[in-house]
């Protein structure tokens, strides 16, 4: 008989969301016809924007005529997609060359497909509270987990604690937390990196999102970083790609491992196991990358940060601890009357009908505090703030 992957039989079930669901339809079962508010979500709730549109529609009319029709694309991207992000990414002061960038279907897909380069035996460090995917994608993978937990005493920028790991997670802009590395610290986890000989796995989802000039959008503006590291992006939560689904990965072509060179070693991958990326959909994303496109999309995230701001200054108003909200959508707070994470989400949706993320669901460390998220429609948020605020300051 055929023997399966046991390490599944080690992922934790994961309650979350599912709990969150249920709590919720109980409570509108409850209470039918009661309006909610809902903080809680992790997508974004604005359509594509024109230029975007108009690219998409572009690419459906070429695949609709002869001389213009295109069948599989390259494995690795589109030439000129690539030469799209290269630019963006020389507008950073970073240099990259076009076959150091790989485009891909999503994060997620890469996050996951990228661990084929390291050995099981290698052990995985994940910076907690953390997007749940990390840890699981290295169980089954049957992956030794080193959990490293931040908390409020290193605003949720831990250093490197010396740990034994050769794969290290960096979320930054933070999912949940909100919190953002500086060059400073993300130059201690390089030298780290690069000093131990492990890679460090940047992902950089929400990079448009930050405003202070000083704060990195890579972990390329770090030195050394191109000898250590890998990055993740996507335009899922930048340019509204969820349900569209484009990303992209940088290997640098100096990052060696054992004699092995990773960039190399990805572009077999990619050649052996895909056939690209649809070209619709790549030329809908090159179209993010042009002036205009980052016009368009930044009005978008625009509404996003004065949803944040309007959190922010409710929560500042009521005196409660919080990291994140002005360089990332989401605000990660301290559970105000020293409720526990899921009192605090009963608590809110009873008095309130507001929907957060209890923080105990992205790690032990997570307990105590709470995430709201940016992305929900603006005219329920302020209402959301205005309820709370009358909520709290009672
Ligand atoms: C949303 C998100 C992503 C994006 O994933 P896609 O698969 O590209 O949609 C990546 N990382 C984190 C932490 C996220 O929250």
């Amino acid at each position: 008989m055929i023997e399966l992957n046991t390490c599944y039989r080690d992922l934790k079930d994961s309650y979350l969301f599912y709990n969150i669901a249920q709590k919720v339809a109980a409570f509108s079962a409850a209470n039918p016809g009661k309006k909610l508010y809902r903080l809680g979500i992790g997508d974004v709730s604005l359509p594509l924007v024109p230029c975007v549109i108009e690219a998409l529609h572009q690419g459906v009319a070429h695949q609709a005529q002869q001389d213009s029709f295109r069948g599989y694309m390259p494995e690795c991207g589109a030439p000129f997609l690539k030469k799209a992000i290269a630019a963006h990414y020389r507008s950073r002061q970073v240099a990259l060359e076009e076959d150091e960038i790989f485009v891909s279907s999503g994060a997620s897909d890469e996050l996951g497909d990228i661990l084929d380069l390291f050995s099981p035996r290698s052990k995985a460090l994940v910076i907690e509270p953390a997007y749940p995917a990390y840890v699981d994608a290295n169980v089954m993978a049957g992956r030794e987990i080193v959990h490293l937990a931040a908390g409020a005493h290193n605003g949720f920028l831990p250093e490197p604690d010396g740990s034994d790991a050769d794969l290290i997670y960096i979320c930054s802009p933070n999912n949940p937390t909100g919190a953002v590395f500086n060059k400073a610290q993300l130059a201690r986890w390089v030298e780290y990196a690069n000093s131990r000989g492990a890679v460090i796995l940047f992902d950089a989802a929400y990079e448009a999102f930050i405003e202070d000039e000083a704060l990195p959008h890579s972990i390329f503006e770090i030195e050394g970083a191109d000898t250590c590291a890998i990055e993740i992006c996507s335009l899922s939560k930048t340019a509204g790609f969820t349900g569209t689904r484009l990303g992209y990965t940088v290997i640098p072509k100096a990052l060696y491992r054992g004699g092995m060179n990773l960039n190399a070693m990805w572009v077999r991958n990619r050649t052996t196991k895909t056939n690209g990326v649809s070209y619709i959909i790549q030329k809908g994303a090159a179209a993010v990358f042009t002036p205009e496109g980052q016009r368009q999309i930044h009005e978008n995230i625009a509404v996003y940060k004065n949803n944040a701001k309007m959190l922010m200054q409710t929560l500042d108003k009521l005196g409660i601890w919080y990291c994140g909200g002005k360089n990332a959508p989401y605000i990660w707070l301290k559970c105000p009357r020293g409720m526990s994470s899921w009192e605090f989400f009963d608590y809110l949706l009873e008095e309130i009908q507001l929907i957060g993320t209890p923080g105990a669901g992205f790690g032990a460390c997570g307990e105590g505090y709470f995430r709201f998220s940016a992305f929900g429609d603006s005219e329920d948020t302020k209402i959301a703030a205005e309820r709370l605020y009358n909520l709290l300051s009672k």
